[in-house]
């Protein structure tokens, strides 16, 4: 039997078989490369080139594929043959140095936001040697950036690698400060935990609101919902056992470390999560993921859902990014250290998260802002819309101590400073869980707990990565000009403490009486739409923040702003006019009919006996006829506001119009024939219910 062992990465051109192939002064090169970001000269590139075309069409591939991320859409593709022909009218395999670096995808269709006249409408895409080739079916596919022939970045993983290389060079700064000097690069890492829905594609495919969407647009409750809590942590099925067992496998081959899995908290939920690594390769991995669970779902006869909400009055899905900080040299930056000058380093870089996560509230409330994950924050079942950090006590206690200069309980020492023998040994502390915080610190690691489960994990790392970079600048900048070392760094972390204080809640995020000291008592930023979240977007200090830190440039952050309220302003309006449409075209109708049979069956019942109630045939009539006249009303009420949009001037506006008006009048909309569901005899209903759906898989 083949053990796992054996397959895993098989399909994965990682370092084991480039040591296999390449010769000694190749693999060395791109080592350096990999390592350091040392450009490749073309030397080298030809050879790896070549020994991954011969590996690759011995793993059966017959083309290749620049493999990218665009700005919306999960990935995209454009396969090239590795045929070129010879002179004797036969075939051969070739695959130079140059393609493999360098792509030129006829990608004009792809968004840009303005960024690309039309006389440069091509953009190019360089491979990112630092994410391993594959192979997908019978297409090797190398990991690309994608830039505009003006250099603009056009999709999500150039900023990811700038705010990766923004990181490094600041933390590298202060690490030279605290004395270390053998780690050559700081990289952040990152385990994405994935929720998903799975469903049978029978059902699937009789609901046009999840065809058409993702999320059903209407439904009215079960009975049973996930109430009960049995099925969290619960048996996993045995249809859906074999789901995972074939997606772990493929996941394996490509060299990707799914770990556990297990049931979520709303029926027919599940999660999946990675071991972690490099943040870049987290991303390209959790895109994969997320494409080869829809495929392998297809195979067993079901649907993978990865809408961050779709059914309404159920948990949504959400993804977990735990990240942290770590040198070359195996230390994580973000562990309590064994001593205390290690320790003094591992507040400094807690403190830098902790102010980044203050001053940029805005930029990573908008990292995870999409219409669907709007459905989701806020509604007690994922954090809420307002940013804080979870620290748990016994740091918040330190961090206490070092505020007021009072003693900490941990030490026999009166007064807390900084130092090299001053500073309390504490050590990691998993112990106590807040699974209500946006922004959790888990022993070493942080997790942001906001993003939705199909969004890419890229967005919310690019903010994640600039924002500490930019803190760890700000303290760089003092501790290199200061004159006495501890001194400065005791005052800088304990101003960290006063000022950036306000972030730091360990209460209940679910709780209403949060919201309300949050930003009336605290100050904090409650951005409860995508609309709201991305008037913030061009502010001043974000501008100067990312361009500062050679993530964006200005051009690049305003075509961002247009393509995702596009993307916004497109899912809802898309949403819209499919509600309308099945409100006229399948539940209007469906109901009529089942009215029209209940009056006829209250007249032959009349017929027989004139003096018969018929108590439920009249219910049934005046509340239905109510509903339908109302459903017609609201549909075409929906459809105005939809139209009335047009006079927006530019896509700011536009957005809030949406959010306003349109999304107001859907829920209108669904409200009535909600309502109406669930006094209509089943077999009319056009579509399965909430019921049939979320209990459809054995
Ligand atoms: P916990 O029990 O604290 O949730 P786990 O070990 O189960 O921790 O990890 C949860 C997720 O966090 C996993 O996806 C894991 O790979 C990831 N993770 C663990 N350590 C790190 C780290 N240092 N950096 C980034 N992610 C990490
Ligand atoms: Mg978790």
């Amino acid at each position: 039997m083949k053990t796992v062992s054996d397959y895993f990465g098989s399909l994965v051109f990682d370092d084991r078989v480039m040591k296999a192939v390449l010769s000694a002064k190749v693999y060395a090169s791109l080592k350096h490369t990999i390592d350091e970001g040392t450009p490749l000269d073309i030397g080298v590139a030809n050879a790896v080139a070549s020994a991954m075309k011969d590996w690759a069409i011995a793993h059966g591939a017959t083309h290749y594929t620049h493999w990218f991320q665009p700005l919306t859409g999960v990935t995209a593709e454009k396969h090239d043959s590795f045929i070129t022909p010879s002179p004797d009218g036969g075939v051969i395999m070739e695959f130079s140095g140059k393609e493999l670096i360098k792509g030129e995808p006829d990608a004009s269709s792809f968004p840009s936001g303005g960024l690309r006249a039309t006389f440069e409408a091509r953009g190019y895409t360089a491979w990112d040697p630092t994410s391993y080739a594959f192979i997908k079916g019978k297409v090797l596919c190398i990991p690309t950036a994608f830039c505009s022939y003006g250099g603009h970045a056009l999709d999500k993983k150039t900023p990811l690698l700038r705010s990766m290389e923004a990181l490094n060079r600041q933390s590298l700064r202060i690490l030279k400060l605290f004395g270390v000097d053998n780690a050559k690069y700081v990289r952040s890492s990152v385990g994405p935990e994935q929720e998903y829905f799975l469903i049978t594609k029978e059902m699937y495919d009789a609901r046009p609101d999840l065809r058409f969407t993702g999320r059903t647009l209407f439904g009215a409750k079960p009975p049973k919902g996930q109430e009960m809590d049995d099925h969290y942590f619960g048996v996993i099925k045995p249809k859906v056992a074999a789901f995972m067992e074939e997606l772990n496998e493929e996941l394996w081959k490509l060299g990707i470390l799914a770990k556990t899995e297990h049931n979520e908290v709303a029926p027919a939920q599940h999660e999946l999560a990675p071991i972690y690594t490099t943040t870049n390769i987290a991303t390209d991995h959790n895109q994969l993921m997320m494409e080869i669970m829809q495929k392998v779902a297809g195979r067993h006869g079901l649907v993978c859902l990865l809408h961050e909400k779709p059914f309404e009055g159920v948990n949504g899905s959400g993804k977990h990014n735990n990240w942290s900080l770590s040198t070359d040299t195996g230390v994580n930056l973000l562990s309590p250290g064994e001593t205390p000058y290690e320790n003094a380093q591992f507040l400094l870089f807690l403190c830098a998260v902790i102010k980044a996560v203050d001053d940029y509230q805005d930029l990573l409330r908008i990292s995870v802002a999409t219409a669907g994950n709007d459905h989701r924050l806020g509604a007690n079942e994922a954090p809420p819309a307002v940013v804080s950090m979870f620290l748990g006590d016994e740091l918040n206690a330190v961090l206490e101590a070092i505020e007021t200069g009072e003693p900490y309980k941990g030490t026999e020492r009166t007064v807390m400073k900084l130092g090299v023998d001053v500073l309390p040994k504490f050590t990691r502390d998993t112990t106590d869980r807040n699974r209500t915080s946006p922004f959790a610190f888990t022993g070493n690691k942080f997790e942001f707990r906001m993003l939705g489960s199909s969004n890419s994990i890229a967005c919310a790392n690019i903010m994640l990565n600039s924002a500490v970079a930019e803190s760890l600048k700000v303290y760089a900048d003092r501790l290199e000009e200061a004159e006495d070392f501890e001194t400065a760094l005791h005052e800088m972390i304990q101003k960290t403490i006063r000022d950036h204080k306000r972030i730091i809640f360990n209460g209940n995020g679910y709780d209403d009486a949060w919201i309300k000291e949050a930003t009336e008592v605290r100050g904090l930023m409650n951005l409860k739409t995508t609309p709201d979240a991305f008037a913030h977007f061009m502010d001043a200090k974000n501008v100067a923040m990312l361009t500062g830190q050679k993530v964006f440039t200005k051009e690049e952050m305003r075509s961002r702003y247009e393509i995702m309220l596009e993307n916004y302003c497109k899912t809802v309006i898309i949403e819209a006019n499919t509600m309308v449409r099945i409100a006229r075209k399948n539940i209007a109708p469906a109901i009529e009919l089942y009215l029209g049979d209940v009056a006829k069956a209250a007249n032959a019942k009349r017929a027989l006996a004139p003096d018969l109630p018929c108590v439920y045939e009249t219910r049934i009539i005046q509340k239905l006829s109510q509903y339908t006249d109302q459903i017609v009303l609201n549909a075409d009420a929906l459809e105005e506001a939809v139209e009335g949009i047009s006079v927006a001037k530019d896509i700011g506006e536009e957005s809030f119009m949406i959010k306003d008006t349109v999304l107001p009048k859907m829920d209108a909309l669904r409200q009535v024939v909600d309502l109406a569901e669930v006094i209509t005899a089943k077999t009319y209903w056009p579509f399965p219910s909430y019921g049939d759906i979320l209990f459809s898989v054995k």
